[in-house]
């Protein structure tokens, strides 16, 4: 797409909106297409929810539901306009999904989706069982929406109205996605702890992800009741939320585009099959819906990211177009000087049932040094590394960071505080850049939340963060492939993606976990060199390494455990000179 289009995408997407309203449309396909709108309202809130955040919810109908009850109920009962009580509307569904999700999100596993199995099927019986709502007959004689004399309430003004607020939250979410909150959000798919250690509230994300598609829902809810001009419960129950998020898994639950693709192709399926299906089988009823479920399964088989990936396949998303070169740098932190103390490691312990893997462990690492923690396979290394940065709790000891106790604390508070990590295992986001990967560890050195964002008020902040991030993956050698997704690197490249992602945070102490693991001969020389210079600006170090001709270059001081004990620790060549060591460490290495 050339500039000035990509530029102008949104005001000429409104512009198609209101052609298409005027067009000599039959009313028929008017109305179909504003029931698609209003469905696609509710599953841009699950392709946040299900698709980046892999939370799955059967309960969206009844968010919908409250959002319709509320504005209609107090519409007819108090007389106020539906302008009004759609904040009304709002509020109580953003009040519920809050008490939902701070009630399950804690939880793993299959709670959620439990748990909005039941709050579909109560709310869906609460609706049907209260007098003041009207029971199974519900509401009738809703006003239908006018503004300054239009009638927005049927036909092509509500066509207008909805579709704009669908493009508008197209528009928000694609803003959100490509933000600061939106790459952490797109980080909880892979699970919580990467995302933790790069500053994240993980469960606050959640949370407000779940209150987000919620809020999507009841506004679709809020236009549902005002263009049926009455509502009753059957719309609002669990088959309904089961019906929504089939839609959404159908167009493509992991893209914004997928859910309207989603809803624009069940509806045309739905309408064709109700009238067809009764005429080849040649008696009434709702046939579609086994269709529907024959659909489902081929779909999750063969095409289990939904239709739009196809299309997501064929034109694979451009490269970021924003120019940061002029972006202030960062703000640092203040760092302790050469020589302070900078980590104290104090008897630490950590019991596995009844294995000790790392047994009354203690060392100390100094400002500007650099630590090796050696030892054979399952001597206690990265567990290590886990209690240090608060990924697992200690079961005895304490470690001092930079003079505070940090046992106990989440890995996020120790991350805030200058201490970054990478793992053994390389934990990215495959789907996101190379450069987005890195920016997120760039997360707590940026402000800007989840309504910025969306508002795009974030772009000064953001062109900070991508700057950092590219100057960080170019001296780590990397800056060749800013653009490249992350899944598509070699295991070597990944692993300095990560030393990149861990160095945005600006950090006082960097652990790194098997940094040398998979690269080539330069690639090594290059990181010890990066390591190097690390070390001359003052950053310290601890590095579990195998490679040995690299841990005996690199570090000031070894720490060699085996069977989660300490060893001995020493200089590389009294280490080297250790028979014990010898014996226990090298003797089987070599
Ligand atoms: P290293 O990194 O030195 O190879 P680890 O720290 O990964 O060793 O593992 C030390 C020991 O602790 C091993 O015996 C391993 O099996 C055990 N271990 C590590 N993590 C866990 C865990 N989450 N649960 C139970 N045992 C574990
Ligand atoms: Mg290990």
């Amino acid at each position: 797409m050339p500039n000035f289009l990509h530029a102008l995408r949104w005001p000429l997407l409104a512009a198609a909106i209101l052609a298409l309203a005027w067009l000599p449309l039959p009313d028929y396909w008017i109305t179909q297409l504003n029931y698609i709108g209003l469905y696609s309202l509710t599953g841009l809130g699950l392709v946040l929810l299900t698709g980046v955040a892999g939370l799955t919810s059967f309960g969206q109908a009844a968010f919908v539901g409250i959002g319709a009850y509320s504005s209609a109920w107090l519409t007819l009962h108090t007389g106020l306009s539906p302008w009004l009580t759609l904040f009304i509307g709002l509020g109580l569904t953003a009040l519920s999904a809050l008490l939902i999700a701070s009630l399950t999100l804690r939880m793993s596993g299959h709670y959620l989706p439990l748990a909005t199995i039941a709050w579909g099927l109560s709310l869906y019986y609460l609706m049907g069982n209260l007098e003041a709502l009207g029971k199974y007959d519900g509401l009738l004689g809703v006003p239908g929406l006018q503004l300054a004399g239009f009638d927005l309430g049927q036909g092509r003004g509500f066509f207008v109205l909805t579709w704009l607020l669908v493009g508008l939250a197209a528009a928000a979410l694609l803003a959100l996605l490509d933000s600061r909150p939106g790459r952490a959000m797109r980080a909880l798919k892979t699970g919580t702890q990467m995302a933790e250690a790069m500053g994240v509230d993980t469960l606050r994300s959640k949370i407000v992800i779940f209150v987000l598609a919620a809020l999507l829902a009841s506004l679709s809810g809020w236009l549902f009741a005002h263009f049926q001009r009455s509502v009753n419960p059957s719309p609002f129950g669990l088959q309904m939320g089961i019906e929504y998020l089939f839609m959404t898994v159908v167009g493509g639950v992991g893209y914004i585009w997928g859910a309207l693709t989603g809803a624009f192709l069940t509806k045309l399926l739905e309408d064709q099959l109700q009238v067809w299906l009764p005429r080849w089988l040649g008696s009434s009823g709702s046939y579609e819906i086994i269709v529907f479920g024959i659909v489902l399964v081929l779909m999750l088989k063969y095409l289990p990211e939904g239709l739009w990936s196809l299309a997501a396949r064929l034109r694979p998303a451009p490269p970021r177009r924003a120019d940061w070169s002029a972006a202030p740098p960062l703000a640092e932190r203040h760092k302790p000087a050469r020589g302070e103390l900078v980590l104290d490691v104090q008897a630490i312990r950590k019991q596995f049932g009844g294995l000790v893997a790392v047994n009354d462990i203690a060392f100390q690492i100094r400002a500007g040094q650099i630590v090796g923690l050696i030892g054979p396979n399952g001597a206690g290394k990265s567990t290590t590394f886990n209690l240090i940065s608060g990924l697992l709790s200690l079961t005895r000891g304490q470690v001092l960071f930079c003079g505070q106790a940090v046992g106990g604390r989440r890995s996020r508070e120790i991350a805030r505080l200058g201490l970054s990590r990478t793992f053994q295992h390389v934990k990215m986001i495959p789907d996101m850049t190379v450069l987005e990967n890195v920016a997120l560890g760039a997360h707590l050195r940026g402000r800007k939340g989840v309504f910025s964002a969306m508002a795009r008020l974030n772009r000064a902040e953001e062109a900070q963060l991508f700057k950092e991030a590219q100057r960080q993956l170019e001296r780590i050698g990397m800056g060749h492939c800013l653009h490249e997704p992350a899944g598509n690197l070699a295991m070597g490249p990944q692993r300095l993606m990560e030393i990149a992602r861990a160095l945005c945070n600006d950090p006082v102490l960097l652990l790194l976990d098997e940094p040398a693991a998979g690269l080539r001969h330069q690639e090594k020389q290059a990181l010890a060199a990066v390591l190097r210079q690390l070390q001359a600006e003052g950053v310290s170090l601890l590095l579990v390494e195998h490679d040995m001709d690299l841990v005996m270059n690199v570090c000031d001081h070894l720490v060699v455990m085996e069977f989660g004990t300490l060893l001995t620790q020493g200089t590389p060549a009294e280490i080297q000179q250790n028979p014990k060591v010898r014996a226990a460490y090298l003797g089987t290495e070599h």
